[in-house]
């Protein structure tokens, strides 16, 4: 049906009259999305049954990644790329006089992750299959996903997200394939033939549903599969309770995605969320194993389970409970299969986002896990008393359970045999200082997978035109190989070349300049700087260096009679986590001081800033190819790698930044000459962290431009805000700035005037950005996945031959 315009149009419109039971002429577009959809998904299911046959015949390893976020965004796009039949389809709803781009918009962004941890999960999918490994999503069917933003008087207001509202096209419900997940309860202990037996009793069954979505690969027929949990009342109702309840409480469990990525919200739901994803995940995979082999004695040798930072992690004591109680196992087989089967990925080293779950709401929740949790925190800290006899400071630092708590970090690490961290330096931080001690213990566990992002979404789908320049300058084999990107350097030299990236981005600018006017109704300069900060808000990434920066530049500009800048637009997107009381008031204040510079006519020709509401996936696809700059300022040792980064970078945007996660790499791949690198090192944070010595005061005191720009949080400088930037100002002061944003400000104003110099030579700046594009390759999710399939999961690809 996709093999020429003819016949796709024949086809299309026929299937849309049945489905939508219209003639086509009365067709909406969400009509024409609902149809093209159905048509992609029967046009795969031949090569989805044959990869799920694949997998049943042949005894390759698979591998199962369980996150708690899946960050997709929309999926018709970037589907009709990897079948290779965007032009046919693009072409023939012309002919219809239909808009596929318009189509394509129509469709909500699944957006069931908080930012990079969910969309490098939704990446590695896209390269698992693209790379036709054996390799699965498992994670929750979120009714909701991460909450709506909207900009009302500057502030942050949240919406429930809908992305279900009309349906969803690319899932199949399995209700047969549904697993039975058991809460609260007790635990029966029997003695039978010598043996002792649990038995968990009393409990609140809860029924997983799976929702199957299809994985499609770039040009292969591999169709992978993407298992999202729904939470269902079981069949039979528990009869102590209110069936009103059970039944609210249990499609609670799926309901929302919590919209908090650092703080650990200790709530019991949380908890629920976090095993029943594991049990539904388990319960599936060993049924389907037990099927093929029988007995689970080679399970890890069949079987590769990862987790995506610790909210999985009860994968390690739902496994060995399986191997204990259902499979009859003893402790030793049922450990040795355990910890040489679950791999585990560390992202960040923030404390505060260390999970730790207080015993008194973990252990009448899941009594029997919690039983397997203290037995392993038992035999694992007689292992670790065997090593360090009488190191009682060491033991109990790195006990699973102390003080009330059970921390799941160190149950992740015990019961893996891998422990990976995302880029070179997070890794190094997290083996020499967080988690020394257990690299200590545990040397060969741990090890470096620097991130990764899918090429195809965010270079083939977010800029057609720039992969187009691309492939007429070296060929596409790039698409499939990223690392041939590198064949792009000698054309950084190239004069026509680098005209037509000019060009390229010129249009990309005017399109966002489009969207910037529609959403916020700001005209923006075209042919100024755009300079972009995207991500979620937080202290660390200091979105109010970037701030600070545009006060001092707004007053200079109305001040100095003689100052002027190269135009320059600073944009931002970025959401807040609901109960981040001071996240939200640097929203306020970005938009505060949007409506201060913007109206000003006596600076607003050379400086605009602006806020772009609701950044989710589907806007970044718009800003990317528009940036010019990329602002990824972190506190070093803070920001465990980023891949909005990448993004940028593949993009041709030059990174501005400080010396943090993958921005080393990327670094070292283009040379000090095609990046703008400034502020403290990593270093000189720790030792601040762990010696003292830094006095935000006196920074404050002795730059004039630092104090003019903190006073002005205060001083009424923003009118009608009546003390509402206090608690930044105290943030800075009082607390005396724990994120030294006024420590690296004159550092990072020094950055942004080279930066300004450099954009003005443009032959220049355009070389630097063809060679961050020709360095991006490395950064492809493909070869991120091809490390963990060779170092952690050894698994091979399958042959379609
Ligand atoms: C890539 C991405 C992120 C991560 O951005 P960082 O700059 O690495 O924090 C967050 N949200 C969305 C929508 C993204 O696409």
């Amino acid at each position: 049906m996709f093999s020429n315009k003819e016949k796709f149009k024949e086809v299309f419109s026929k299937k849309l009259e049945m489905m939508c039971g219209k003639r086509f002429e009365e067709s909406t577009v969400r009509d024409q999305y609902h149809t093209l959809g159905n048509m992609i998904r029967e046009y795969i299911s031949n090569n989805w049954i044959q990869t799920n046959e694949k997998y049943r015949a042949e005894n390759n390893k698979q591998v199962y990644y369980l996150s708690i976020e899946f960050l997709l965004g929309r999926l018709l796009g970037s589907n009709l790329i990897n079948l290779g039949i965007r032009d046919v389809v693009e072409e023939g709803l012309k002919d219809l006089g239909i808009d596929l781009r318009e189509i394509e918009e129509s469709e909500a962004d699944a957006g069931l992750g908080n930012g990079g941890l969910g969309r490098l999960a939704a990446c590695f999918l896209d390269s698992l299959a693209s790379l036709n490994l054996p390799g699965h999503g498992c994670g929750i069917r979120y009714k909701h996903g991460l909450f709506e933003q909207k900009i009302v008087d500057g502030y942050q207001v949240e919406l429930p997200e809908q992305w279900l509202r009309n349906g969803n096209v690319w899932e199949v419900r399995k209700a047969d394939l549904a697993v039975e997940v058991n809460f609260w309860g007790k635990v029966e202990v029997s003695q039978e033939k010598g043996r002792l037996t649990f038995r968990h009793i009393d409990a609140e069954k809860v029924m997983a549903v799976p929702y199957d979505m299809p994985v499609i690969g770039y040009d292969t027929k591999t169709v992978n599969t993407l298992r999202l949990w729904s939470a269902e009342p079981a069949k039979m109702f528990p009869i102590h309770k209110n069936i009103m309840q059970y039944k609210r409480e249990t499609e609670s469990i799926s309901e929302f995605l919590y919209p908090d990525d650092t703080h650990d919200e200790g709530k019991i739901l949380r908890l629920k969320q976090q095993y029943f994803l594991v049990a539904a995940s388990l319960g599936s995979i060993v049924r389907t194993y037990r099927h093929k082999y029988g007995h689970l004695y080679d399970f890890h040798k069949h079987v590769a389970i990862h987790v995506n930072d610790t909210h999985p992690v009860l994968a390690i004591p739902e496994l060995m409970r399986i191997l204990l109680d259902e499979e009859g196992m003893s402790w030793e087989d049922a450990w040795h299969i355990t910890t040489n089967t679950i791999s585990y990925t560390n992202h960040t080293t923030l404390s505060e986002a260390l999970e730790k779950w207080p015993v008194y709401i973990f252990q009448p929740l899941l009594p029997r896990i919690y039983m397997i949790v203290e037995e392993i925190n038992e035999r694992f800290c007689r292992d670790l008393w065997e090593r360090y006899p009488g190191d009682w400071k060491r033991i109990e630092e790195m006990a699973i359970i102390a003080h009330g708590l059970v921390k799941m970090a160190h149950l992740a690490i015990a019961g893996s045999y891998s422990v990976n961290g995302v880029a070179k330096i997070h890794t190094d931080i997290l083996k020499h200082r967080e988690m020394k001690l257990f690299y200590e213990f545990f040397p060969e566990k741990f090890n470096n997978k620097t991130n990764g992002i899918t090429h195809r979404r965010w270079l083939l789908k977010a800029n057609p035109e720039l992969s187009r320049l691309i492939t007429n300058a070296i060929g596409d084999e790039w698409i499939k190989q990223p690392e041939k990107l590198l064949d792009l350097k000698p054309y950084a030299y190239d004069v026509s070349f680098k005209q037509n990236l000019a060009a390229i981005k010129q249009k990309r600018k005017k399109m966002l300049a489009q969207r910037i006017y529609e959403q916020t109704g700001v005209v923006v300069d075209e042919s100024s700087i755009f300079d972009v900060q995207v991500k979620r808000l937080h202290a660390y990434k200091r979105q109010l260096l970037n701030v600070l920066h545009i006060m001092y530049l707004y007053n200079r500009l109305k001040e100095e009679s003689s100052f002027s800048i190269y135009p320059r637009t600073f944009i931002f997107g970025a959401k807040a986590s609901p109960g981040y009381y001071y996240a939200k008031k640097i929203i306020k204040l970005i938009n505060s001081l949007a409506e201060k510079v913007n109206n000003d006519r006596q600076t607003n020709e050379q400086l605009k800033v602006i806020f772009l509401e609701n950044y989710r996936v589907s806007l970044a696809e718009e800003i990317f190819p528009a940036a010019d700059v990329s602002e990824q300022i972190s506190t070093a040792s803070k920001e465990a790698s980023g891949t909005g980064n990448m993004k940028f970078m593949m993009n041709g945007a030059v990174t501005l930044g400080t010396l943090d996660g993958a921005n080393i790499e990327i670094l070292e791949l283009v040379g000090e000459e095609n990046i703008f690198i400034f502020g403290m090192t990593a270093d000189e944070v720790i030792s601040y962290y762990q010696n003292g010595g830094y006095h935000a005061y006196e920074y404050y005191h002795h730059d004039k431009r630092i104090k003019q720009v903190v006073d002005q949080l205060v001083n009424g400088f923003f009118p009608n805000v009546y003390d509402h930037f206090e608690p930044i100002y105290d943030s800075l002061l009082t607390q005396n700035d724990q994120y030294f944003v006024l420590r690296d400000f004159a550092a990072y104003v020094e950055a942004q005037e080279k930066v300004e110099k450099a954009y003005q030579q443009r032959d220049k700046w355009l070389e630097m950005s063809a060679i961050n594009i020709a360095h991006s390759g490395h950064f492809s999710s493909d070869r991120t996945i091809r490390e963990y399939a060779n170092d952690i999961w050894n698994i091979k690809p399958i042959s379609w031959e």
